[in-house]
C-alpha cells in the first residue's frame, strides 16, 4: 500500500519548496513591463536581495540558474588566459571551475576531497608562493550542496589580507544564501553569485551576481565579457529592459518579492537561527540512527555543516532503496547522492541527501524524520533507537 497522497514534500537541496504566498504572487497577469508596478517596485527587489547578502554593493539579476551565475561573474572579472585558484570540497566547485576553463582562464585547484573544509595553510602556502600574482581571482563553494560541507569564508578573506595577496575573492552561495550566515561585505567578499531557487523560496530562473567596488574595477580590464552577460547596463540602464538586457522575468519577479518580504518579516537572524536548529535536529536523529546501524553524516565536524542541506551514508543499495521508498511509500522526495559515486559505488546508491533549506519548519523536519524512520524499517535496514526523540528535544530546546 502506498501512503503518498496528501502534500507532498520535495527535501532536496534545491529546488526547494516554494511557500504558497510567493505561488499565489505569482500567479497574475502580465504585467506593463516598461512602467508601472514592475518597474517601480524593482528598485525594493534589489534592495531586498542586497540585505539578505548584506551588502551594500551592487547586484545583477540574470535569467538564468546558478550555472548562469557562475559564467556571469567569471565573465565580468576575468580575462582569457588569467589564472585563478579553485578552493573545492565538492563537485559544486569543480563545475565552477570547468565554466572557468571554458571561458579560456586557467584554473589551478586545490581539492580538500569530500569531507573536509578548506586547508587554512595550504591556501597560505600557495598564495604565498605566487610572488608575481598570477592568480587574479580564488573562487570558493560555501556550501557544497554535494557534499555538504560549509566552508569559513572570513578565513579566506584573512588569508589574501594576510599574504598581501591582491586576487579577487568569489564565492558561490547558490545553496546557503538567505539559509547560512553570510556577510558580504563585512567578511570581504568581492563577487557572490546566488540563484532563486534554493535559501530564496522562488522557482528556478534568476541568477544573482552582487559584486563591489574592487571587482567593478576589475571588470574595466576583463576581456571574457559578451553583451548577454556584461553586469554594467545591468545595475546601471537607461532604460528599464536594459536590467535583463530583454523582457524582464515579470513573473518570477513578483515571487522573488514576496520571499524577500517573507524573510523580512522573518528577519534575517531568525531565518538563519531557524535553519540552524533545524539542521541540528536533522543531525541529532542522523546519529541516533548510526548508532545501532551503518548510517553516517557526511560531515563528522559540526562547525563544517551547512544548515541549507545534509548529505547522510547508508552503503549501497540502501541509500536508494530508502529514497524510493520515502517516495513511494510516504510522499517524501530525498535527495540522491549527487557527485558523491566512488569506485565501489559509482551511482552513489549507498548516499542520499535532506534538503532543509527555504520554506522548512519544525513540523516538515519532523514529518520528514518520521517518514525515514518508516522507511528504514520498511526497508529492514539496520539503525539505532531514540532518532525522533532525539531530534524532538533539539525543536523543544531550540523553541524555548
Ligand atoms: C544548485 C547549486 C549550483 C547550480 O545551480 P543550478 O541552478 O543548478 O545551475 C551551483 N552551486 C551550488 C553550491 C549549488 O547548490
Amino acid at each position: 500500500m502506498s501512503l503518498s497522497n496528501g502534500r507532498q514534500y520535495l527535501a532536496v537541496p534545491g529546488p526547494s519548496v516554494l511557500p504558497d504566498r510567493v505561488l499565489q504572487a505569482m500567479t497574475r497577469p502580465s504585467p506593463n513591463i516598461f512602467e508601472g508596478e514592475l518597474v517601480d517596485t524593482f528598485p525594493e527587489i534589489l534592495q531586498g536581495l542586497r540585505s539578505v547578502a548584506r551588502t551594500t554593493g551592487d547586484v545583477a539579476v540574470y535569467i538564468g540558474n546558478g550555472h548562469a551565475g557562475w559564467e556571469a561573474a567569471l565573465a565580468n572579472v576575468f580575462s582569457r588566459g588569467d589564472r585563478v585558484l579553485l578552493l573545492a570540497t565538492g563537485s559544486f566547485g569543480h563545475g565552477w571551475g570547468e565554466m572557468a576553463q571554458a571561458l579560456g582562464i586557467e584554473v589551478e585547484t586545490l581539492d580538500f576531497g569530500r569531507r573536509a573544509g578548506v586547508d587554512g595553510p595550504r591556501l597560505r602556502e600557495v598564495l604565498a608562493a605566487d610572488k608575481a600574482h598570477r592568480i587574479r581571482g580564488v573562487l570558493a563553494v560555501q556550501v557544497d550542496t554535494s557534499t555538504s560541507i560549509k566552508i569559513d569564508v572570513a578565513a579566506l578573506r584573512t588569508a589574501l589580507d594576510d599574504t598581501g595577496h591582491p586576487a579577487l575573492l568569489l564565492v558561490d552561495a547558490i545553496a546557503c544564501l538567505g539559509v547560512d550566515p553570510l556577510e558580504m561585505d563585512a567578511w570581504g567578499v568581492d563577487v557572490t553569485v546566488s540563484a532563486s531557487q534554493k535559501g530564496l523560496m522562488t522557482p528556478p530562473g534568476l541568477a544573482f551576481v552582487f559584486f563591489n567596488s574592487r571587482a567593478s574595477r576589475a571588470r574595466e580590464r576583463a576581456n571574457c565579457v559578451t553583451g548577454y552577460w556584461d553586469w554594467k547596463p545591468r545595475v546601471a540602464p537607461d532604460v528599464f529592459y536594459q536590467h535583463f538586457c530583454g523582457t524582464p522575468p515579470a513573473h518570477h519577479l513578483f515571487g522573488l518579492r514576496e520571499a524577500l518580504s517573507m524573510i523580512a518579516e522573518e528577519g534575517l537572524e531568525a531565518v538563519w537561527a531557524r535553519h540552524a536548529c533545524l539542521a541540528r535536529a536533522v543531525w541529532a536523529a542522523c546519529d541516533a540512527w548510526g548508532a545501532g546501524g551503518s548510517m553516517a553524516l557526511n560531515v563528522a565536524e559540526p562547525a563544517l555543516r551547512s544548515h541549507a542541506t545534509t548529505t547522510v551514508h547508508l552503503g549501497p543499495p540502501d541509500g536508494t532503496r530508502l529514497r524510493n521508498w520515502a517516495r513511494d511509500k510516504a510522499g517524501l522526495t530525498l535527495g540522491l547522492g549527487l557527485g558523491m559515486g566512488t569506485a565501489e559505488d559509482p551511482r552513489a546508491d549507498g548516499t542520499f541527501r535532506i534538503g532543509h533549506m527555504g520554506h522548512v519548519n519544525a513540523h516538515m523536519i519532523m514529518g520528514a524524520l518520521g517518514a525515514i524512520e518508516a522507511g528504514l524499517k520498511g526497508c529492514g535496514i539496520a539503525h539505532g533507537s531514540g532518532a525522533l526523540e532525539a531530534a524532538a528535544d533539539v525543536i523543544a530546546g531550540g523553541a524555548g
